[in-house]
Parts: C-alpha cells; sequence; structure tokens
C-alpha cells in the first residue's frame, strides 16, 4: 500500500525532526498533498493510524493540505491553477503545459508536544486510565 509507506518515510522525517529538537513526543503534523501525487488522503489517514503506533508520532495529530495541479503553459507563458483530469492550459487552451506544482507530499508544519513541567502533574486527557509513560528520565527539581 503506497500510503503506508508514504506514512513511513514521513514519521521516520518527523522523528528526526524531534530528535534534533530534543522532543519526544510530536503532537501534530500538517503536510501538502498535491492533487497528482497520487495519495489517497483519505488511505494516508487511515495509514497514519497504523503506522504512527509505537514512534514518536503516536499520539499526533495529521492535517492535510490539498494541492491543486499547477501547470505553466509554454505556448503563452502563463501559469495555471487546473484540474488532475484536465492538463491544460486555462488561457490559450494549449496542452503543451509543464506541470509546476501539484505533485508535492511534503511536510508543511510540526508541533512538538510541550514538555512535562514537573509541579503540573495535571493531564486534561480523560478516559484511558492506563499510563503508557514511563518518564523515568525526568529529573525532580
Ligand atoms: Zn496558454
Amino acid at each position: 500500500m503506497h500510503e503506508l509507506s508514504v506514512c513511513w518515510a514521513l514519521i521516520s522525517e518527523v522523528e528526526r525532526l524531534a530528535q534534533e529538537a530534543g522532543e519526544d513526543s510530536i503532537a501534530h503534523i500538517a503536510i501538502r498533498v498535491g492533487e497528482l501525487s497520487g495519495t489517497d488522503p483519505g488511505l494516508l489517514l487511515r495509514a497514519f493510524e497504523v503506522a504512527r503506533s509505537g514512534t514518536k508520532a503516536e499520539h499526533a495529530h495529521l492535517t492535510i493540505a490539498r494541492c491543486d495541479p499547477r501547470v505553466k503553459c509554454t505556448e503563452c507563458g502563463l501559469e495555471n491553477v487546473t484540474r488532475p483530469n484536465r492538463l491544460l492550459c486555462a488561457f490559450c487552451g494549449s496542452f503543451r503545459v509543464k506541470v509546476i506544482g501539484g505533485d508535492e507530499l511534503s511536510i508543511a508544519a510540526v508541533e512538538f508536544s510541550a514538555p512535562d513541567v514537573p509541579g503540573i502533574s495535571d493531564p486534561p486527557v480523560a478516559g484511558g486510565s492506563a499510563n503508557l509513560n514511563t518518564e523515568e528520565e525526568a529529573p525532580h527539581v
């Protein structure tokens, strides 16, 4: 499944960013998915829920922004936003267009969780009773 390997690549990239930032947990990932990238946002979201398990992105929220294809006409030189099944120049109707956008699959933003501050031990999340966070490395101040 294409979307699953996309997610693995995405997660390994954000984990690397988290590593660099010294963060343990990722709260939010925003990505841009071009209409021409061949990636289905619905499948991507589902694949993400599978792929994130056991990673720093385990509790991350994924937001997907779709990007329309953009083409540049080689006849009249104008740039158009167009539809995936209609790669024509909107101005002169030429099919001699070059795709200049809409095939992207990129990370737009990553937010890390706020680090646990000793003293403020009041998690706002209700429900789950099991605490899976074993934070042995948190120093006592
Ligand atoms: Zn044109």
